[in-house]
């Protein structure tokens, strides 16, 4: 029986792990410093470090990764979602490495994770599609010509973008060259590639997708639809399955651009294909995710396949366990629990759960990377846990739903459950005539929420490694660093610094809302790494003026000033501050 490196943490390493367990196949988790004593370490039959605390030296880290697979004997890499998960690298590293990828074929990654390649590819097949560029753009005066011809608005996209980042909608024509430089910028920021293409803008469209098994020999097989429209920033916060209100003749279409995408490139493995559905029935293709979504429970709970064991039939059988799509049997919903404040934008919010009481009941599941007493920790996602809920039919699993949620109750970072059951009992979500849009959240519901209390800021959880000899080797012996807490001050300096190879500097000044007592220190709203000063140290400010951008978990923050007066730097770019530790001084 294989042995199978999870090449992730969180929620989705557990999945993963339990799958691993009841398939008979052994487990091999990965850890951060932080994760130490994280729920993925702890289940998995065997864990091995990744050294460092920040997702770069770690969970992103291909010669890290492959350390951990030769050390652990591992036969195969399971990638799990985000991290490397749809990075052809990685999965070519992996293949080279003679161990089995659990997924496509790098270049399946490749052409698909371009979205100008994948938009090539569902012409070809004849997949629904809007009106687009479909070649990386030369400059602006293309956009203008586009927009002439098809009309605004449209929108100007990343060809290698992903999360919602890297899209500028443009609705008028002098926004044309601005937007497009703008695109250009941020996609090499944020991709490290220029190449931006163009396409119609659907007016408040949903977003539906199609869950696809391939045997990677030419047979692809659609498990089923859901409905993801519930978003907020062009990401998603709850989905459900079968996407509803959708007619036989849109899902038969959607269903059949979704196989014949997949069949064109012998996808291998478990994938999905999005498409977006405006209100006049307008269907586009939007793009191929080559890995396991967040969301697929929800398909799980309707279809009865198990998709990670299904990844596991493909990768170690080359085959899949069904001919066809399954009809599905009544309906699910999941719930994003990610520690962030909808009443301060979505703001992350990581911090230590005090206390987690989980519900249950018939067709209730709880997909958690945590358990009480664990941190959401500020380097990583905000997502920790999902809860996703099955019902006989849409009402009952809505019912079921909100009954779970208010029973759900996490003590510490504020969640955006409170977002999700305002959207689960508002009538554009439960009527019959479906009302929910991808910029829904946003215009109609955010200015109903104000914001929670802040959770208490996270102390250094990390580990401290000391070189020891062991049986006449050299080898190291990593301690918690809480124990040095329990010790008292003794060698906190000097382990920490010397051997533990921590990536977290301290900014040393007292942390805390405390800082800010004297009026002039401006407090960090999140805890993360300093960005940048947007200020220059000395000059003046004036209030509300933006003086720093802060970076947690994947999303950028801007801090502004308080009041004016002459800005004073206190900490250093790419410090790691946690909630309330003073960043800079006006006075
Ligand atoms: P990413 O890879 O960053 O997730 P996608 O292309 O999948 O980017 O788009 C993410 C979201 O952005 C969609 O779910 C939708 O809300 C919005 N979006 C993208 N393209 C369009 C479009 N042509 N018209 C309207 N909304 C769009």
């Amino acid at each position: 029986m294989p042995t199978i490196l999870i090449a992730n943490r969180g929620e989705i390493a557990v999945r993963i792990i339990r799958a691993c367990a009841q398939h008979g196949h052994t487990s091999v988790a990965v850890y951060a410093d932080q994760d130490f004593e994280a729920m993925h370490t702890r289940l998995a039959d065997e864990a091995h470090a990744l050294p460092g605390t920040s997702a770069a030296e770690t969970y992103l880290s291909i010669d890290a990764l492959l350390a951990a697979a030769r050390a652990s004997g591992a036969d195969a890499v399971h990638p799990g979602y985000g991290f490397l998960s749809e990075n052809a690298q990685f999965a070519a590293a992996v293949e080279d490495a003679g161990l089995i990828w659990i997924g496509p074929t790098a270049d399946t990654i490749t052409a698909l994770g371009d979205k100008v390649t994948a938009r090539q590819l569902a012409e070809k097949v004849g997949a629904p599609l809007a009106p687009g560029i479909d070649r990386p753009l030369r400059d602006a005066a293309e956009v203008e010509e586009f927009a002439a011809e098809h009309g605004l608005p449209i929108i100007i996209k990343a060809a290698h973008g992903g999360g919602g980042r890297g899209m500028k909608i443009v609705r008028d024509l002098a926004e044309v060259t601005g937007s497009f430089d703008s695109a250009t910028r941020e996609a090499v920021e944020a991709f490290g590639r220029p190449e931006c293409f163009v396409e119609k803008y659907l007016e408040q469209p949903r977003h539906v997708e199609v869950q696809i098994v391939g045997d990677g020999r030419g047979k692809a097989v659609a498990v089923g639809d859901r409905d993801c429209s519930a978003q907020r920033r062009n990401q998603k916060l709850i989905e459900e399955a079968p996407a509803p209100n959708l007619s036989p003749e849109q899902r038969r279409r959607l269903h059949r651009a979704a196989e014949d995408i997949c069949a064109e490139v012998a996808y291998r493995g478990a994938g999905t294909v999005e498409f977006l559905l405006a209100a006049d029935g307008t269907m586009t293709f939007l793009e191929v995710n080559t890995r396991l979504q967040v969301e697929h429970p929800v398909t799980e709970m309707v279809s009865g396949v198990d998709l990670v064991g299904e990844q596991f039939r493909i990768a170690f059988e080359g085959r899949l366990s069904l001919d066809a799509t399954p009809e599905p049997r009544g309906h699910a919903i999941e719930l994003r629990i990610n520690a962030e404040d909808p009443g301060r934008g979505f703001l992350p919010t990581p911090g230590r759960i005090d206390a987690l009481d989980v519900p249950g009941g018939p067709g209730v599941r709880w997909d958690s990377g945590v358990r009480a007493g664990d941190t959401v920790q500020p380097a990583f996602d905000s997502l920790f846990a999902k809860l996703i809920v099955h019902g006989p039919d849409r009402p009952s699993a809505i019912a079921r739903t909100v009954t779970a949620a208010r029973e759900l109750h996490v003590a510490g970072p504020t969640t955006v459950l409170p977002c999700s059951l305002e959207i689960l009992t508002d009538p554009a979500f439960t009527g019959e005539a479906l009302g929910i849009h991808t910029q829904w959240i946003e215009t109609e519901l955010m200015p109903r929420f104000s914001a929670q209390s802040r959770p208490a800021p996270i102390g250094e959880a990390s580990l401290r490694r000391f070189p020891i000899e062991l049986e006449g080797r050299r080898s190291q012996i990593g301690l918690p660093a809480e124990l040095f807490a329990l010790l008292g001050a003794a060698g906190t300096g000097s382990a920490s610094s010397g051997s533990a190879g921590s990536g977290s500097a301290g900014v040393g000044e007292g942390s805390g809302e405390g800082g800010a007592s004297d009026g002039a220190a401006v407090g960090a709203p999140v805890p993360g790494s300093l960005v940048d000063y947007l200020v220059e140290d000395g000059a003046e400010v004036s209030e509300g003026e933006d003086i720093a951008v802060l970076s947690a978990m994947k999303m950028e923050t801007k801090v502004a000033a308080h009041r004016a007066g002459t800005l004073r730097h206190v900490a250093a770019v790419g410090d790691m501050v946690s909630v309330g530790e003073t960043i800079a001084r006006i006075g």
